[in-house]
């Protein structure tokens, strides 16, 4: 059957629609060309603001009234439960985030509509890829244990658990030998890797290195594999941010300086309230410890603004974090309330026209400092991935330096076009608050 899935939200979303993706291609299925060559339709769906699952059920409603074979997956799924029926009546199947592995099985039983959340077939689904690219996804760690008072992942995606580092390596292994230079290890704390469950056992070669950690080890053992050019990892909470960690920045060079360590405010009040375990002070530190290491170390960042009780003074304790953090581009949330959720409970008390005034404030002052980030890069050559032409314009190319900058260059006629993986030297003659404008040297 010919198939096709839309995804919503966060990368562990675009992670589960590729493994769902080769599990149907080993199945005998086929990816579509286009929607409109389809014969089945799954939407991916998130969950984690109102408006997120408004969109992706907005979109499945669409695809239901074409009656082809149309699936919904992912964290609205599970928040939902049966409900989802009573939104979509003409909805074939729904699959929980920790049921995905069940989706060839729905389709070759044939028998709707059918709703599957329990945890089943993941660790089948978690290891299957589709060939092709240089960058690929490896999820780590399932599911999150923090409890953040907004947060609904959790309720959605289970128990924290971290996959074997057996698994994950021989996985890497497997990537690499098909043609993958760069891996993104995911979990929504990857820091807290084998901190619920051993990741390690007994039986596995001590760390060479003499790493105690659960998550440096892994980056060491991930180092060692040859062919693999580049580990990122994403997200981290800075709790995790442990002199280990630290020493394995220093020690495997493959490990690229960008981490996406979300803060969500800068007042002490809102933090404690939302369960995030730092403070103000404690998350700087952090921060001060990573540029330490590398004054070019590249930082991103999550941040809500309208939290319930959140006044204009915590708002501008946010605001002047964000400029001594120095993040090189952050996401700005507008606070939406969870149904079940701690912070639900309270009055949204921040009216919409402020949450939109505080958005726009934050988004001005990172455009501000994006640029003024990226211009100190002008001048400097930096080893850059290719990713492949741009859409627009073929004769240039764009790809990524370790700090996930994205750089965009011109290749001319007579050149040799660049090959997808391929790291280059390229200098920095222009910078943008986005992007970087570099050239062959
Ligand atoms: N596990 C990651 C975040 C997962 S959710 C972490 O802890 O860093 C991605 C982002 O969505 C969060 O960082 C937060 O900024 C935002 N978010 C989560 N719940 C939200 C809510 N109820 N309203 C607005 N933004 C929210
Ligand atoms: Fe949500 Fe907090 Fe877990 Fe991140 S750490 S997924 S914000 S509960």
């Amino acid at each position: 059957m010919k198939f096709l899935i839309h995804t919503y939200g966060c990368q562990m979303n675009v992670r589960d629609s590729e493994a769902v993706e080769a599990l149907l291609v080993a199945a005998g299925h086929e990816k579509a060309a286009s929607e409109a060559d389809a014969e089945l339709v799954i939407v991916n769906s998130c969950t984690v603001r109102q408006k997120a699952e408004e969109k992706a059920i907005g979109k499945t409603g669409n695809l239901c009234a074409e009656g082809k074979l149309t699936g919904l997956m992912g964290c609205a799924v599970k928040r939902l439960g049966e409900e989802v029926f009573r939104k979509l009546p003409k909805l074939d199947f729904a699959v929980g985030p920790r049921a995905i592995g069940l989706i060839p099985k729905i389709i070759s039983d044939g028998v709707f509509p059918r709703l599957e959340l329990a945890d089943d077939a993941m660790s089948q689904a978690l290891a299957s890829h589709m060939s092709g690219g240089v960058q690929a996804f490896v999820t780590i760690l399932v599911g999150c244990d923090n409890r953040c008072s907004y947060c609904i992942v959790p309720d959605v995606r289970g128990h924290e658990y971290s996959r074997p580092a057996r698994e994950i390596i021989a996985e890497v292994r497997a990537l690499v030998e098909n043609g993958v230079k760069e891996v993104c290890l995911l979990g929504q704390s990857v820091l807290r890797y084998g901190v619920r469950n051993a990741a390690w056992d007994d039986s596995d070669a001590p760390s060479p290195g003499g790493y105690k950690e659960a998550f440096p080890r892994l980056l060491e053992a991930l180092s060692a594999i040859s062919g693999l050019e580049r580990i990122r990892f994403t997200s981290a909470h800075p709790k995790g941010c442990t002199d280990e960690l630290i020493r394995a920045y220093k020690e495997f060079p493959k490990v690229c300086r960008h981490l996406h360590l979300p803060v969500q405010s800068g007042s002490d009040r809102i933090l404690a309230d939302m369960g995030r375990h730092y403070t103000r002070a404690e998350y700087l530190a952090a921060v001060a410890k990573l540029r330490e290491l590398d004054p070019g170390f590249a930082l991103t960042t999550d941040v809500i603004v309208g939290y319930p009780g959140e006044t204009e003074a915590d708002f501008e304790e946010t605001r002047t974090l964000m400029e001594e953090a120095g993040f090189d581009n952050s996401f700005i949330f507008k606070y939406s309330p969870r149904p079940g959720t701690r912070s639900a409970a309270k009055p949204d008390d921040v009216p919409k026209a402020e949450k939109e005034r505080r958005d726009q404030v934050l988004l001005a002052d990172q455009e501000a400092r994006g640029l003024r980030r990226n211009a100190v890069c002008v001048g400097t050559v930096r080893e850059v991935m290719v990713e492949g032409p741009s859409k627009r314009n073929k004769a240039r190319f764009s790809g990524r330096d370790g700090g996930n900058r994205i750089v965009v260059w011109d290749v001319s006629p007579g050149e040799q076009a660049p090959r997808a993986g391929e790291v280059l030297q390229l200098r920095i003659i222009d910078a943008h608050a986005q992007i970087l404008i570099g050239e062959r040297i």
